[in-house]
């Protein structure tokens, strides 16, 4: 039987281990190799500068960049958020706090904010703690939460980069009204998300007008105080509500 340890033939001998086979460097390359290094350098400093004046000039960002947050609306100006949390569920940060509420329809209720059982009273993003990773958008089940392209982020407190509803919310277009309001006239739930709904109904129109004609909260549509009416606004009930949740 062959010994294992035995050499085969095409073997280098013990102890040389190829030492014979490797090249001497050049007087010239041992004269350059403490410098080496510098060649990234050398190449660097003779190419083209590309310097973005920013914030004089802004680039445009790639389509699907993951920036600052927008709360969506239907057509006719009502909320899709439906206050469910899974967004918040979802965010391995914790940087969204939402509450929801149930829509209110009946006289004196708060009204109707989304087309679903409930809507979200307040939602929240800690943006000190977002990391973009657009997770809550792929959880949220209306496509309410969406990301924009905006990526301004700065500031000098903590407490404005808590955005609260008022400013995640996308604005009113051609055609939508301010909730709260009702739904289309004959429509439900699910008809909102089949696109069914192209724009705010002159009822709807008719139906805001008059709640705008109505004086809220102990003021009248000219702002003025109504005698007789508590004069303390929703307005301020809701903000207070969000300063105390903020974290
Ligand atoms: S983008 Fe990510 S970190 Fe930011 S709020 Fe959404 S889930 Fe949270
Ligand atoms: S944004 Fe979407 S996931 Fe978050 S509470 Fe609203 S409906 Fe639910």
């Amino acid at each position: 039987m062959a010994d294992p340890g035995a050499a085969r033939p095409g073997d280098r001998p013990a102890g040389s281990a190829g030492r014979a086979d490797q090249k001497k460097p050049s007087f010239l390359a041992d004269l350059f190799a403490p410098v080496g290094g510098f060649g990234v350098t050398f190449a660097t400093m003779f190419r083209k500068l590309e310097t973005e004046e920013y914030p004089e000039e802004k680039r445009p960002t790639q389509p699907r960049y993951h920036g600052r947050h927008q709360l969506n609306r239907h057509p006719d100006g009502l909320e899709k958020c439906v206050g469910c949390e899974l967004c918040a569920w979802a965010c391995p940060a914790d940087a969204i706090l939402v509450e929801g509420a149930s829509n209110d329809d009946s006289d004196g209720g708060a009204g109707r904010f989304s087309p679903g059982e409930r809507y979200g009273r307040v939602y929240q993003i800690n943006y000190l703690r977002c990391i973009f990773c657009g997770l809550c958008i792929e959880a949220c089940p209306t496509r309410a939460l969406t990301m924009t392209n905006f990526y301004e982020l700065a500031d000098n407190n903590r407490a404005d980069l808590i955005f609260t509803k008022d400013q995640l919310l996308a604005p009113l277009q051609e055609g939508m009204l301010t909730p709260p309001h009702p739904m289309v006239d004959g429509l439900e739930e699910r008809d909102y998300y089949q696109g069914k709904v192209a724009r705010a109904t002159p009822e709807q129109e008719a139906w805001v007008k008059e709640r705008d004609a109505q004086p809220e909260d102990g003021l009248a549509p000219s702002g003025d105080p109504v005698e007789g009416v508590d004069t303390v606004t929703s307005r301020q009930v809701g903000r207070d509500t969000t300063e105390a949740v903020r974290r």
